[in-house]
């Protein structure tokens, strides 16, 4: 074998978050759980904090409001300081990632004149919003082969780019690419934020969501970062009452609040931005550079395995090797990769997904994965492809993969 089990294990016990797992609802100990960059596990201290406002909902009805008013910006700037390296009013946490990324690049492109960029292989739901707005607004949408061709476009007003890509796992510098172009960059940060360190200073404008590597819970609400600079001079397209200066005053005329929380638009997901809040408590105590580092040496143990066990099967690694240069996930390709897939969760007790074409897609949160685990991931999977059991599940779509 290349790595023992017992190499694995003696890095959990050298390991100085490993006691941060406990600190989640863990049902199955048996279950290895490599899908939290699509929903991130739940955190003990949520049932707790959504106990309590039930009890306040219960209890002073109307009257709960006053604490919960300012959420969005109080758990924005909470989320700016842990995650983000954002300052205070530069982020709002709010409505879901497509919703605010429509409202950024509607203000963007108040700004510049042009086309409206991004590339082929970016998350579904942001080339929909941008075909949609690129109609509306009467822009040129541009699908590029590649990040550097969006880059190059030469009349962009806006290019918008994940910085973690959902499938390959590669991670982007944002710094260097937003310096390459005139245009607004749109950064997507739902698959990087929570586990990797971001530097929001070097950026313009960012959106994401908060229940993959932000454990902030199914339907948990999403964020945009907007650098104070530009706020200003921005309006959003949804002129809502709580984006609105003395919002009681219930005045005659819209007029925006300074900085991201003029993107605000209507009453927020309260039980969603406590869920947030208390998963940041997490967060804040283990440190963005502690989670980033272990989330590297997790993945480089896993493409480690991967090379060793795995391409012999038929796979190979499509995330980068470089761990400076991935997030928390890697992705495996193999011609049979739905059929692995669902006989790692049926026949493994392992959780991936799949992502078209041909994509088993393993995520490893530092807060809740041990290496341990990693190392199981890999060995069920090596043992269930060498003896053929993929070719024994139902092999019918799903809704949800
Ligand atoms: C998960 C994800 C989203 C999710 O968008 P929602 O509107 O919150 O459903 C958007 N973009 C990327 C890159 C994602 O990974």
């Amino acid at each position: 074998v290349s790595v023992e089990r017992a190499e694995a294990l003696a890095l959990d016990a050298a390991d100085p978050l490993a006691s941060f797992r406990d600190a989640f609802v863990i049902t199955d100990p048996q279950r290895i759980y490599a899908d939290g960059n699509s929903l991130g596990r739940l955190p003990r201290a949520v049932a707790a904090v959504i106990t309590d406002a039930m009890h306040e909902w219960g209890d002073r009805i109307v009257e709960a409001w006053d604490g919960w008013i300012d959420l969005p910006t109080r758990v924005g700037d909470r989320l700016a300081a842990v995650c983000l390296g954002a300052q205070p009013d530069e982020v709002v946490a709010c409505d879901s990632t497509t919703v605010n990324l429509y409202k950024l690049v509607h203000a963007a492109c108040d700004l510049r004149e042009g086309a409206i960029v991004t590339d082929r292989a970016n998350f579904p739901t942001d080339r929909y919003v941008l075909e949609g707005l690129a109609g509306s607004r009467g822009r040129r949408l541009v699908l590029a082969d590649s990040v550097a061709d969006a880059l190059a476009v030469p009349d962009a007003a806006v290019v918008c780019l994940s910085h973690v890509d959902y499938r390959s796992g590669e991670a982007l510098d944002m710094a260097a690419l937003t310096r390459t172009t005139e245009a607004l960059v749109v950064w997507d940060l739902s698959h990087s934020v929570g586990a990797i360190e971001i530097d929001c200073s070097t950026i313009d404008l960012a959106v994401g969501c908060s229940y993959k590597y932000l454990n902030a819970g199914p339907g948990g609400p999403a964020f945009l970062f907007v650098r104070r600079a530009l706020a200003d001079a921005m309006r959003s397209p949804i002129q809502g009452w709580f984006g609105q200066h003395e919002q009681f005053a219930m005045g005659p005329r819209y007029d925006p609040l300074p900085g991201a929380a003029r993107f605000l638009a209507g009453s927020p997901p309260v039980l969603g931005l406590l869920a947030l809040d208390a998963s940041l408590d997490l967060l804040a105590d283990a440190g963005m550079p502690q989670i980033a580092r272990k989330g590297r040496a997790l993945t480089s143990l896993a493409a480690t395995l991967a090379d060793d066990w795995l391409a012999p099967l038929g796979f190979t690694l499509a995330t980068p090797r470089d761990p400076a240069a991935r997030g928390s996930h890697v992705a495996l390709r193999h011609a049979d990769a739905w059929p692995i897939c669902r006989a790692l969760i049926e026949r493994a007790n392992v959780v991936p997904d799949f992502r078209r074409p041909d994509i088993v897609r393993l995520g490893f949160p530092p807060l809740y994965t041990r290496f341990a685990d990693v190392w199981d991931a890999m060995d069920r999977l090596r043992g269930l492809v060498a003896a053929g059991e993929h070719h024994h599940v139902d092999p019918r779509a799903r809704r949800v993969t």
